[in-house]
């Protein structure tokens, strides 16, 4: 097994620490080697993409960086079959899931290609004799720390806006769902990326993610992962006085009243929970139902959860694995809280029975009638446990949905106009849907979280915002 280094200056090498196993969420067997990236190839990479920005990358024009930017897309659609078998062998995700993924991916460099020669600053009346004006620069060395459960596309939401503004790049996948990063990475440098502009290192998130989090070369930092984390990398970076993107999942509700359609709500809700696992942190765990049609409803989903076939991510079923033993063991100890404090577990999908024993395999189950402030329905379990509590009536559907530490995204179904409109402006959400949930999940809208959901937003024109910081220039000429 051939181990994949780390790039760093537009050259591939080994870490000193030498290498990590990757596993087969499928199977539980390891299946290729990354390199074990610290403090050394940090360093390294920081430096490199300071004599990047030093060099032809900092002068390179916004056309031109965007040009470059639709070559790296169109690459990624041309490898597309590959890069999706890829993350769907290393992150445990059903074959169609990672090919939207690479679709995902590729829209992001597309995206931001098109928008960074229309960003631009602004020219501010002010007093006479001056002429004022702001400019849009790049931080400069930005870091971004990746999750493992959508490593495609949380790569292209974090790096594509960072390049096309004219940052430099050192990225820290995670140790568990690194592949696709260092293939991306490849494929940006076929595209003609400059050396040094974009640096992967693979490696733990306490070795080599915490040595990136704390570099005082680095200006803007993005994490998304869990809160504890969250939390450590903002300390490290609050010592060098750097802004910091958090985007730290969430526990996201879905409201549902009594005059929606409730089929339409009752697909989507299945979808929200069950799509990559429920390792999502926009997944909808949490699903709040007005009382006249609890029992329909819920009885509607018990339905759906019966026909969930679970297995090998390469049989391209409903749901794939979990990333690894222990987010299984995590996953599985709250549906061991669930039997021991007796609740209703009113819906269960089916493990195919020849999946390897050695898989990362779940049951995806649907917990019903849970008390608002239970464990299950205030944690985020990041798996396909879906709890499905009962509401009065309006105000107490806003008051559950607001009663967690997260906000990140919630859900309204009603074909009550001025209901939808009161609950999506008094829900702490960073997204609200209207009778849909994520609609299609678009690169142009704005995300990310309040409360303990993190702060900063990305995607759309907001992630130009986020990766540029403003220079006011007064001009006098009287
Ligand atoms: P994590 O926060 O530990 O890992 C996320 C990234 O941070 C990885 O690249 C990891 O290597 C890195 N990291 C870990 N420790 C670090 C440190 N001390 N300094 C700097 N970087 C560090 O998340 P996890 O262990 O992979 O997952 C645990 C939980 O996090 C999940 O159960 C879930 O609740 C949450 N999570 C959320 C998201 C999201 O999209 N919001 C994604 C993944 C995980």
């Amino acid at each position: 097994m051939a181990a994949r280094g780390v790039l760093i200056g537009g050259k591939w090498r080994q870490a000193d620490a030498g290498t990590i196993a990757v596993l087969n969420p499928s199977d539980g067997a390891p299946f290729a080697e990354i390199a074990r990236g610290g403090a050394a190839e940090i360093d390294a990479a920081v430096t490199a993409a300071q004599a990047a920005l030093d060099g032809a990358w900092g002068r390179m024009a916004p056309l031109a960086r965007g040009r470059l930017l639709l070559r790296i897309s169109a690459r990624i659609l041309d490898k597309a079959d590959e890069l999706a078998r890829m993350e769907s062998m290393d992150v445990g995700k059903p074959l169609k899931q990672a090919r939207a993924d690479v679709v995902a991916c590729a829209r992001y460099f597309e995206f931001y290609a098109g928008a960074v020669d229309k960003f631009m600053g602004e020219t501010i009346p002010y007093a006479d004799g001056f002429t004022v004006m702001t400019l849009r620069e790049p931080h400069g060395v930005t870091a971004h720390i990746i999750p493992w459960n959508y490593p495609l596309q949380m790569f292209g939401r974090s790096v594509a806006p960072a390049l096309a503004t004219g940052n430099a790049c050192v990225v820290k996948p995670a140790e568990d769902a690194s592949l696709s990063s260092l293939a991306l990475a490849e494929i940006a440098l076929e595209a003609g990326l400059p050396e040094g502009a974009l640096n992967v290192v693979t490696g733990y998130g306490e070795e080599a993610g915490a040595a990136l989090s704390a570099h005082p070369g680095i200006v803007h930092l993005s994490f998304t992962g869990s809160p504890e984390v969250g939390r450590l990398v903002q300390a490290a970076a609050a010592r060098n006085t750097i802004p910091v993107t958090l985007e730290l999942g969430g526990k996201s509700p879905q409201l549902v009243f009594a005059d929606a359609d409730q089929d339409a709500a009752s697909a989507t809700v299945l979808a929200a929970i069950t799509q990559n696992a429920g390792q999502t942190c926009s997944a909808g765990s949490r699903v709040l139902v007005e009382a006249p049609v609890f029992d329909r409803f819920v009885a509607g989903l018990s339905d759906r959860f019966a026909r969930l076939q679970v297995g090998p991510a390469d049989r391209d079923l409903d749901v794939g694995p979990v990333i690894n033993a222990a987010q299984q063991m995590r996953v599985n100890s709250y549906l061991d809280l669930a039997r021991a404090d007796t609740l209703r577990i009113a819906g269960e999908g089916q493990i195919l029975s020849n999946s390897p024993p050695a898989g990362f395999y779940v049951r995806p189950t649907l917990i019903a009638d849970v008390d608002a402030k239970h464990k299950i329905a205030q944690d985020e379990i990041f798996g396909p446990i879906l709890v499905a509590i009962r509401v009065r009536d309006e105000a107490h559907a806003l008051e559950v949905a607001n009663g967690t530490p997260y906000g990140l995204v919630a859900g309204v179904w009603t074909r009550d106009g001025g209901r939808a409109m009161r609950l999506a402006r008094r829900i702490k959400a960073g997204q609200v849907f209207i009778n849909n949930y994520g609609a299609g999940g678009g690169i142009e809208l704005p995300f990310g979280g309040v409360k303990a959901s993190g702060h900063g937003r990305e995607k759309g024109f907001e992630a130009l915002y986020g990766f540029t910081t403003v220079k006011m220039l007064a001009i006098r000429h009287d």
